[in-house]
């Protein structure tokens, strides 16, 4: 890589020849000089193990991508995109389908922070900077987190209150240390993955315990289906194999997966809403909206 940044990048002509030259969507991507040298010697490296017959290394603790139209991982950030278009439509369903009651803000503050995360991950995907997998990271979490704190409030509050505003206060103030911690203390990989785990444990077991409690109710299976989706498909992201085709790997994988949990989780979502309303007095169907 040195030879090439030294020959191509190391004057303002030779990097004024490099910019008349690049593409517009590699400009656009902010793929600079040392950047594309970095680019071209990773396909060097990778076609001589393959001339001489060993494994696909890893370059900077990542896989080797083709690029499309400047985008590093095309399969994570298409499937990225897909995730998000997929919460945004349940997420309208789910808006027509249930009138506006109590624990509505819930739900649709969920959809919001997972839309917002997947738009994340798409950026991430298409160009990874420090700063998009900080965003990528951080918005990740804000949906596990969210996930634990909707759980919270499931179970404790039927009836409109302040409630939900006090139990927020303790992940808020958790969620923003969080961010401080891996913003100016240390970007701790292990410590990130640590904070998920357990807190997707925690909200996994929860939502299952609440599942096993009220398995009376012919829709809940559909939230059980869903977490336990969502915990088998995360054990791809254990498996680290180099991608298929130099396009499609374990990660690609995982978020393929959870592209249609949402449709089985929305679709919990509008008939616990509907139900509990009924339950409440709140919502009867001859009337239709009563909120
Ligand atoms: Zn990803």
């Amino acid at each position: 890589m040195h030879w090439c940044g030294v020959r191509n990048c190391s004057n303002s002509t030779h990097l004024a020849d490099f910019e008349a030259k690049r593409p517009w969507y590699l400009s656009v991507l902010q793929w600079e000089c040392w950047d594309e040298c970095d680019h071209y010697c990773m396909w060097h490296v990778v076609k001589v193990f393959q001339y001489n017959g060993l494994a696909i290394p890893q370059f900077h603790g990542k896989w080797p991508f083709y690029r499309v139209l400047g985008i590093q991982e095309p399969a994570s950030m298409l499937f990225s995109v897909l995730n998000g278009f997929v919460h945004f439509y349940m997420w309208q369903k789910f808006k027509r389908k249930v009138p506006n009651c109590h624990l509505n803000s819930i739900w649709n503050t969920q959809a919001l922070l997972s839309i917002n995360a997947w738009f994340w991950s798409a950026v991430f995907h298409t160009r990874d900077i420090p700063l998009t997998e900080k965003l990528d990271y951080f918005c990740a979490f804000s949906m596990v987190l969210y996930s634990f704190y909707s759980l919270i409030v499931r179970v404790y509050c039927s009836h409109k209150s302040g409630l939900p505003l006090f139990i927020a206060v303790p992940f808020l103030s958790y969620f923003a240390y969080h961010i401080y911690y891996l913003s100016y203390i240390r970007f701790d990989y292990g410590y990130n993955m640590k904070a998920n785990i357990i807190i997707g444990l925690l909200n996994s077991c929860g939502w299952l315990m609440w599942c096993y409690k009220y398995r009376h109710k012919r829709y809940v299976w559909k939230c059980a289906v869903s977490v336990l989706a969502v915990n088998l498909l995360l054990l791809l992201e254990l498996c680290d194999f180099p991608p298929w085709k130099f396009t499609i790997d374990a990660h690609a994988l995982w978020h393929l997966g959870t592209i249609p949990v949402p449709l089985l989780w929305y679709s919990f979502l509008i008939e616990d809403s509907l139900n509990e309303m009924k339950d409440l007095g709140l919502y009867d169907s001859s009337v239709k909206k009563l909120c």
